[in-house]
């Protein structure tokens, strides 16, 4: 079987691409390491079935042919990180919802199976505890440039779903809670990466806001094990997945538990959020999946505990 990846390069992509090439399936990937990195998959390169296209989604004619060429398409390319978001709202809006128009055109043109990775940001600051897949979206104002990652998202959702209904193309939608893992980066803001290297580098810790607000982080081989028991699966067809953690923690806590398991003297900094980010940013103040349907329906462990996450990021971190 041949799988497209787009943003194959990424970090989930280039887990996915180790899973499936030990699974003996052909990959091809597609990233315009706009995000992605040549660093995360060039072990990969020497591969004879992995192929890697180093090109936008929104290039329609080499997509064309990728996607004529694969059995099933993993659709990963999307704007990552709240920073990344905030600085270049444009791009990221453009990615969402132009790029997956072309993946989702293109795969119901060749009816190849597509996998669509969304993101518990759709849920936007409703903060009830667990987040079912069918709870309620609750945004803030057009202003505030956070809720267009969301908004983008969601429409990519009920693009990817109008396309099963009206088309029957065999679509699955999966929202990734926050993924750690070796080889993330904090250069978008995600909070782990930026931590570990923080503290490594005995700098101040930098909490946004209170940091009283709560995540709950999933290791990234788990959820790679979630895409493909989801691939996998018939019934998942047409449905939407939570993917994520079982560990609640506030980041308070997650900065003296990074602390604590690197030796680090690093201090511990309070920042607005306006100055970390932008006037009028709204963060979450909970961010819990509910994941039993992806337990129930595909059988889903999460494998790591947080400390056992942090440990493994910490040592890969001082080795490179
Ligand atoms: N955060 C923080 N310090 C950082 C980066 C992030 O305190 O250097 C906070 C951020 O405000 C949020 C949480 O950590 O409350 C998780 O942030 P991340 O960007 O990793 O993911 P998301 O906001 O999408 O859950």
């Amino acid at each position: 079987m041949k799988i497209l990846i787009t943003g194959g390069a990424g970090f989930i992509g280039s887990y996915l691409s180790e899973a499936f090439l030990e699974r003996s399936q052909e990959v091809y990937v597609i990233d315009d390491l706009s995000t992605g990195r040549l660093e995360n998959i060039k072990h990969l390169l020497k591969n004879p079935c992995f192929h890697f296209v180093n090109d936008t989604i929104l290039n329609r004619e080499v997509m064309l042919e990728l996607t004529g060429i694969c059995d099933v398409v993993v659709h990963l390319a999307a704007a990552v990180g709240v920073k990344l978001v905030i600085d270049e709202p444009l791009k990221s809006i453009h990615t969402n919802i132009a790029g997956t128009e072309i993946v989702l055109e293109l795969a119901n043109k060749f009816r190849k199976k597509t996998f669509l990775a969304s993101t518990s940001e759709v849920y936007g600051r409703n903060s009830k505890v667990p987040l079912c897949e069918d709870d309620e979206r609750i945004y803030g104002s057009t202003a505030v440039a956070r809720w267009s990652y969301a908004a983008t998202k969601a429409m990519d959702e009920f693009l990817a779903l109008a396309y099963y209904r009206n088309k029957q193309l065999p679509v699955i939608v999966a929202r990734f809670f926050n993924t750690v893992g070796p080889r993330q980066t904090g250069r978008y803001g995600m909070v782990v990466p930026r931590f570990v290297g923080q503290a490594l580098r005995n700098e101040p810790l930098t909490i946004y806001g209170t940091g009283n607000q709560t995540r709950t982080f999933t290791y990234v081989g788990d959820v790679v094990q979630g895409i493909i028991s989801l691939i996998d699966e018939p019934r998942a067809v047409g449905e939407i997945f939570n993917i994520g953690g079982d560990e609640e923690i506030s980041i308070n806590d997650l900065a003296n538990r990074v602390k604590c398991l690197s030796g680090s003297s690093s201090p511990i900094e309070h920042i607005p959020y306006e100055r970390a980010y932008q006037d009028g940013f709204e963060d979450m103040e909970r961010r819990v999946p509910d994941i039993g349907k992806l337990k129930k329906w595909v059988g889903y462990v999460n494998t790591h505990d947080l400390d056992s996450m942090l440990i493994k990021i910490i040592e890969h971190e001082r080795t490179r």
